[in-house]
């Protein structure tokens, strides 16, 4: 078998082209474009790029984007006045603060910051109030990833209700509220994690497969029951090229990809699933784009709610 590709740009490309039209009627309506604040403390060059690509997209679907930037060295106190700031601010619809923080905040920092964002502001949808909305089927924001990930099998019409879902991973940013939004539509759900037994075993019992564990090429063959459906949410660098040979094989054109640009990313899931899945989402590809989309979503969702 090999499996048809749940092709994450298209449908993030579908998904934005749904939004600007609503973007551009809310602009005429209200004389100013619905607007995301971003707060972006420090340098980890992963969350430059991120914040690049929420920013680029947001603009060219018709959003205003407000990049924040602050260095290492801002204190908790400073970062927290600047979001009261925009909880305060009327033109502020959507405030997102990029993950990680710097270690320097402290560990308590982020948990802290995302609890001080104004729920009805809080487009990522950490806050409690927002969570808790989410645990009892009501929310009005729903998990940027997540909830891309539903989009991504509704619009390829793969069914939910009655399925065995099998998540790995349980964070509070992916991992639960993923199994809350597959329990929403009626699949079971299962949720495994580090401590999990006989991992292979549960995740050969899934029709639908979420992996977020952020371990690469984590998941093999034999943790897929054959036909099964494979969401990868994993995001990890490709170390060197002998770990690109390790996980694509020697010909692969990812191997000669990762020689030309010094680097890659690859997901928890191995290549090699593609082999016995019936759907898998690629990495990169997948479901990247449509995390973006939905924040822009949620976004709109905000200054419309408001
Ligand atoms: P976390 O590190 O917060 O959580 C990882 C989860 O995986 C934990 O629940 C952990 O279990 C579990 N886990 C780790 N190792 C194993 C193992 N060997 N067996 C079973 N379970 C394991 O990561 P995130 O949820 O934030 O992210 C997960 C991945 O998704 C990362 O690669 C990240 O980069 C990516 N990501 C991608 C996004 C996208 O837009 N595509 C957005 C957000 C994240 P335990 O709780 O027991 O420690």
């Amino acid at each position: 078998m090999s499996a048809t590709k749940l092709d994450g740009v298209a449908t993030a490309a579908a998904i934005r082209a749904e939004l600007a039209p609503q973007i551009a009627a809310y602009t005429a309506r209200k004389g100013r474009a619905p607007a995301l604040h971003i707060v972006l403390v420090g340098d980890d060059p992963g969350s430059q790029v991120y914040v690049r690509n929420k920013q680029r997209t947001g603009e060219q679907t018709g959003l205003t984007v407000v990049v924040h930037r602050r260095p290492a060295t801002a204190t908790r106190e400073e970062v927290l006045s600047l979001v009261a700031g925009l909880n305060a601010d009327d033109r502020c619809d959507g405030i997102l603060v990029q993950s990680p923080l710097p270690h320097a905040l402290g560990k308590t920092a982020e948990q802290q910051v995302f609890d001080t964002i104004n729920p009805a502001k809080d487009v990522d949808c950490f806050h409690p109030e927002n969570v808790g909305r989410l645990v009892q089927g009501r929310q009005v924001l729903a998990p940027c990833t997540p909830s891309g990930v539903i989009e991504l099998l509704v619009r390829q019409q793969i069914p939910i209700a009655g399925r065995r879902a099998v998540v790995v991973g349980r964070s509070d940013i992916v991992g639960k509220p993923m199994a809350l939004l597959l329990l929403q539509r009626d699949a079971t759900v299962t949720v495994c994690h580090s401590k999990t037994e006989d991992l292979a075993a549960r995740c050969r019992e899934a029709d639908i497969l979420v992996a977020a564990i952020g371990r690469p090429a984590f998941i093999t063959a034999a943790f897929v029951k054959p036909g099964a459906v494979v969401v990868d949410v994993g995001i990890n660098p490709v170390k060197s090229h002998d770990h690109a040979v390790q996980i694509f094989g020697a010909d692969s054109p990812r191997v000669a990809a990762f020689d030309a640009k010094g680097n890659g990313i690859v997901g928890d899931v191995h290549p090699e699933v593609a082999g016995i899945a019936s759907a898998l989402s690629p990495v990169p590809g997948g479901v990247g784009p449509l995390t973006i989309a939905m924040l822009l979503k949620n976004t709109l969702t905000a200054a419309m709610a408001r």
